[in-house]
């Protein structure tokens, strides 16, 4: 496929690049490593759509938590699934996410969904209703799209994949940071305490676990602030289109 040069007009640095070839970007890896933050910046700069899976698996751990179903109920929460409607609508910034026509998008940031959202994630029934969901929302070529198994299961035909790992201690100051509460002891320790456990479960659950796919391109976020890891990415897609 040929690339479009534009010779007449000058371009400026933060215009997507001038191409015919829209690609599939996934970014997988654990809470706090940057996904989000990169993904969205990521996706201004290519003029890409921005689909965040996570906060599809925060929708259902929204729908169990109010139906007092028990997240750890397999057959409960699977039961639910039949009988919930989320919509989601991906564009370059936060998503609007609603559960059967709700506007949940700022409940669902909740620590407490984390820890369900994350409970219900390893159900086998819950990961079979959401991926057709993703396919759906990611059809449109020219996207970012990042979770868990974008590389490995969702978009497996990815064009560049990414794989962000950060040091625990700075993923625990970022989501403190994102939490309003950088210096306080207490919630820093709870907040390392939750992302340890739900790394373990992300990592150890038997369907998609978090891992990198084979042909992604591993980048530790620890000493890398988000326009380092995003211009690092540019790098690798450049060359792609
Ligand atoms: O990305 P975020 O932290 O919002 O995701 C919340 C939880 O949803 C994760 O801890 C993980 O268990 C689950 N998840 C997943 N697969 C994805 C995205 C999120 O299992 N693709």
């Amino acid at each position: 496929m040929t690339r479009t040069i534009i010779h007449s007009q000058q371009a400026d640095a933060s215009d997507p690049p001038s191409s015919e070839r829209r690609l599939i970007v996934t970014i997988d890896g654990p809470a706090g490593a940057g996904k989000s933050t990169v993904a969205k910046r990521l996706a201004q700069r290519l003029g890409y759509l921005y689909l965040e899976t996570g906060a599809l698996y925060r929708a259902v751990a929204w729908k169990v938590a109010t139906s007092g179903v028990s997240p750890s109920d397999q057959q409960g929460v699977a039961s639910l699934l039949p009988v919930t409607r989320i919509t989601m609508e991906p564009g370059g910034v936060e998503a609007r996410v609603l559960v059967d026509g709700k506007d949940v998008s700022g409940e669902i940031r909740a620590p407490e969904i984390s820890r369900i959202a994350s409970i219900v994630s390893a159900i086998p029934a819950v990961r079979e209703w959401l991926l057709p969901l993703q396919r759906q929302l990611g059809s449109a070529r020219g996207l970012v799209a990042e979770g868990r198994d974008l590389g490995t299961r969702i978009f497996p035909g990815a064009d560049v994949k990414f794989f962000l790992e950060a040091d625990v201690e700075v993923r625990t100051a970022r989501r403190a940071l994102e939490l309003k509460a950088a210096g306080d002891a207490a919630v820093l320790e709870q907040t390392r305490e939750a992302i340890r456990a739900r790394d373990a479960r992300d990592r150890s659950r038997d369907l998609a676990p978090l891992v990198p796919a084979p042909d992604a391109s591993v980048i530790d976020t620890s000493a890398l602030d988000a326009d380092q890891v995003v211009d690092r990415m540019m790098a690798v897609i450049a060359k792609k289109l």
